[in-house]
């Protein structure tokens, strides 16, 4: 349903997700209200636009500081999540939220990593008929030679099986209200937002940007959530790992039929084969490449069970419109 308005100003909405962000948020929070007002008095975007906080089952003070925020200006909203879903779920949920109520949403992190002067461009983008625009760091300067690297290998493995994804592009991106109705026919649990997306079609344009600093506290994506999320991009999106398996069980398949006939060669040819540590190494390699493909199969499988279940993707448990309603009745 297209949102009726003779406004021809868009509304953003900013989706934020922040877990565990109390030393970061109350500076970065003053950034993108300068950014929002900023961008209304250009006309650029409508004075409904808001500013839409996703708190992710954080344990310090994030949930409380977003419910001051959303006190202090009309602008600032939030939802929080029952418990930590982790950042793609927290995203989906405040997109989801902003379906109805937007015209065009940019995902950001709260971190003030991602250059809110992009949005300009974004924006303006989204005026030349663009319906998502990938926010892409063409510097990763500020990043660790460890984050850049296996941040690189990624983005590489994530092609070769067939994702597509635009490169270095995180979630910094705006999309239109259009494309996130579509989306939501997307049911899967188990989701990769980047990888996503470009599956939704509709013309995109990316807008480069320089990768900043995070402004206090620390990173929430050590090398095991790292890892855990490049699996779950690959195994969400691509069966060419099972695939593999099977190809390299022909390769085996033929090496051993091979290896037999050469070996029923060497016996007429009047050769015994010696030496039992070759076979067994040969035992030990098939089994490991047994166990590995059981593995993979075994991800997919659990990808399945998880699917299957079609379980929530995010439960929000409060909202700061609640606590404006509680104001209205104490009126
Ligand atoms: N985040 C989240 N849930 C999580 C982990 C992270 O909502 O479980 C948010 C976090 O507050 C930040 C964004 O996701 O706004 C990116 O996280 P972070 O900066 O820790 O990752 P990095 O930039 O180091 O990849
Ligand atoms: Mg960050």
């Amino acid at each position: 349903m297209e949102r009726e308005s003779s406004d021809p100003r868009p509304i953003l909405y900013m989706v934020i997700p922040c877990y565990n962000e109390e030393e970061v948020l109350p500076l970065t929070s003053k950034d993108f209200l300068k950014k929002l007002y900023e961008l209304i008095q250009m006309d650029m975007i409508s004075e409904e636009s808001k500013i839409l906080f996703v708190n992710d089952g954080s344990k310090d003070k994030t949930w409380e500081i977003i419910k001051q925020l959303a006190k202090s200006d009309e602008h600032f909203e939030g939802i929080s999540q029952s418990r930590n879903r982790g950042h793609q779920n927290a995203v989906l949920a405040g997109l989801m939220e902003a379906k109805d109520r937007a015209d065009i949403t940019i995902s950001i992190d709260c971190d003030g990593q991602d250059d809110i002067n992009a949005m300009d461009l974004m924006i303006q983008e989204y005026m030349d008929g663009s319906e998502i625009v990938y926010g892409v760091r063409n510097d990763r300067g500020t990043d660790t030679f460890f984050k850049r690297t296996s941040a690189e290998g990624f983005y590489k493995l994530l092609t070769w099986m067939g994702v597509e994804t635009v490169y270095n592009h995180a979630d910094y991106r705006l999309v239109s209200a259009k494309v996130l109705r579509e989306f939501a026919n997307f049911k899967e649990v188990n989701i990769f937002l980047r990888g996503m997306f470009p599956l939704v079609g509709f013309k995109s344009t990316c807008v480069y940007y320089k990768r900043q600093e995070r402004l206090a506290g620390e990173s929430h994506y050590p090398l095991s959530k790292m890892l855990a999320l490049a699996f779950d991009g690959i195994t969400s999106l691509s069966i060419k790992p099972i695939r593999m398996i099977t190809v390299f069980g022909i390769l085996v398949s033929l090496l051993s039929f091979i290896g037999v006939i050469w070996s029923v060669v060497l016996h007429f040819m009047g050769y015994s084969i010696q030496g039992w540590a070759s076979t067994t190494s040969i035992i030990c390699f098939i089994g490991g490449v047994q166990l590995i493909s059981l593995g993979v199969i075994g991800e997919y499988i659990g990808k399945i069970y998880l699917e299957t279940k079609g379980r929530p993707r995010y439960i929000i448990s409060e909202r700061t419109d609640d606590i404006s309603a509680e104001i209205n009745t104490i009126k």
